[in-house]
């Protein structure tokens, strides 16, 4: 088989998989996941031809894949594939550039710039704001949060990135209760701490109480959520920003898929202030729909970021232009911002806008569905995330096993303020009205069958 071939024979599969997968169960059978052991074999002497390595992954591995890439998965907070960052992915993958530095690949280079400059552009951000492309929300919050304490501890005379933290001044970090683990756990990272924090109460919708919000100053990190993971709901940026900034705390907002509300002008109010916070994490592989992995960390400050991450060493050439490596914790890595750009400009401003909306929308018709139908909805739906109880604890999680099991969608369970809940998040383009008609049919069902069973 020649590489064209091989190739055509990848992409025919990878179309055919996405062709069928409304004809199948969201999760994987059994069988097909029992059947993953056809993978379990020593490492073989002898070569493969390429053509049989790819067969063998699209016959074992297609069926026991979720089918998250489709329109009725709502589990966690996971966006499709817009077909043009797809295609995107495919391509620059054929390119295989290290898209760290400008002279290695300069192509990806430019295209990266471009799509911060339009990521800043679409979420109402300032056009001066630095940025680094990197695995998710989880290293967009690391990679800002070690902007933030660059620059509190340089205004207080100590260099952490060479003196690191033993004896350094102490900064106070403040989060709220519902703060997201993937900010402690960069806050762990990065040596501040996750038990080393100030927690802030939130109130019956996750959010940050502004009113109990400590006295901040300038050696203080206040790390906000724009989109809560359960309930979608946004911390009062506008109040506490303001006041922060008068602090001159630093503010971060994790707004990993809340963020791109900014995006859907119907949204934004949800976000006002936004602007005016010093550092930005956000997700492209939730609801800007690109393949898996890919995260952006914004910041206001470039030479903040810069000092964060930027390495020297000789055979590192410095030019004039933006090293995109001067921006993440990693020098090499793949050219992520190539599908941001291509799902940027596949979309334009009106077709993201549109995505964001059309789903939250969708969560609307969900919570309405399920309520009219005497479910209560445990959150005020205010973005693309749903809350939903079925009764007691131990019916609503029989309800969840259930629906995962039927397989006409999928969705996880939480645990909301003491009470068992399920969780939809409607993230991506793939979903169309009639597959939330049929899976809140599916529910229904689900729940009328387990309630008769009891
Ligand atoms: C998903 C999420 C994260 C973590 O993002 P990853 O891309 O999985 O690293 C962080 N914060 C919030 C609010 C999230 O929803």
């Amino acid at each position: 088989m020649t590489i064209s071939q091989l190739l055509a024979d990848a992409a025919a599969r990878g179309a055919r998989y996405l062709d069928t997968l409304s004809n199948r169960s969201v999760a994987p059978a059994g069988p097909a996941v029992d059947a993953l052991s056809t993978f379990d074999h020593s490492l073989p002497d002898r070569s493969t031809n390429p053509a049989a390595v790819l067969r063998q992954l699209d016959e074992a591995g297609s069926p026991a894949t979720v089918a998250t890439a489709g329109g009725r998965y709502f589990g966690f907070v996971i966006g499709g594939s817009l077909p043009a960052a797809l295609a995107a992915n495919v391509l620059a993958a054929a390119w295989d550039q290290p898209a760290g530095l400008v002279i290695a690949s300069p192509a990806t280079a430019a295209i990266e710039a471009i799509a911060l400059r339009w990521l800043l552009d679409a979420l109402s951000l300032p056009a001066s704001c630095a940025a680094g492309f990197v695995t998710g929300a989880t290293m967009a919050n690391f990679t800002c949060l070690a902007a933030a304490r660059h620059a509190l501890l340089q205004r207080a005379g100590w260099d952490v990135e060479a003196q690191g933290l033993f004896g350094a001044p102490e900064i106070t970090v403040v989060v709220g209760d519902e703060v997201h683990v993937s900010a402690l756990k960069a806050l762990s990272l990065l040596g501040l701490g996750r038990d080393r924090v100030i927690r802030v109460p939130t109130d019956a919708q996750g959010r940050m109480r502004a009113e109990l919000v400590p006295p901040l100053n300038d050696r203080t990190i206040l790390c906000l959520q724009a989109g809560n993971v359960n309930t979608g709901a946004f911390d009062p940026i506008a109040a506490l920003v303001t006041r922060a900034r008068a602090a001159r705390a630093w503010v971060h907002i994790d707004g990993a898929f809340g963020l791109w509300a900014a995006a859907a002008p119907a949204r934004a109010a949800l976000v006002a202030g936004v602007e005016y916070a010093d550092s930005w994490a956000l997700d492209a592989h939730k609801w800007l729909n690109v393949p898996y992995d890919s995260g952006v960390a914004i910041c206001r400050d470039e030479q903040s970021l810069r000092s964060a991450m930027a390495v020297r060493a000789a055979y590192l050439v410095q030019g004039v232009e933006r090293e995109p490596s001067e921006y993440t914790p990693e020098l090499s890595r793949r050219a992520r911002g190539v599908e941001v750009w291509a799902a940027l400009l596949s979309l334009g401003r009106s077709g993201l806008a549109d995505l964001i909306e059309r789903n939250c929308r969708m969560a609307a018709r969900f919570a309405a569905g399920l309520r009219d139908a005497g479910y209560e909805i445990l959150n005020d739906v205010v973005l693309n995330q749903v809350l939903v109880s079925f009764g007691d604890d131990e019916a609503t999680r029989r309800v969840v096993a259930g629906v995962q099991k039927d397989g006409t969608c999928w969705c996880g369970g939480t645990v909301w303020h003491g009470r068992a809940a399920m969780r939809i998040s409607v993230s991506s383009w793939a979903t169309t009205d009639d597959d939330v008609e049929l899976s809140i049919a599916a529910m229904l069902r689900v729940a009328s069958q387990i309630k008769a069973a009891r």
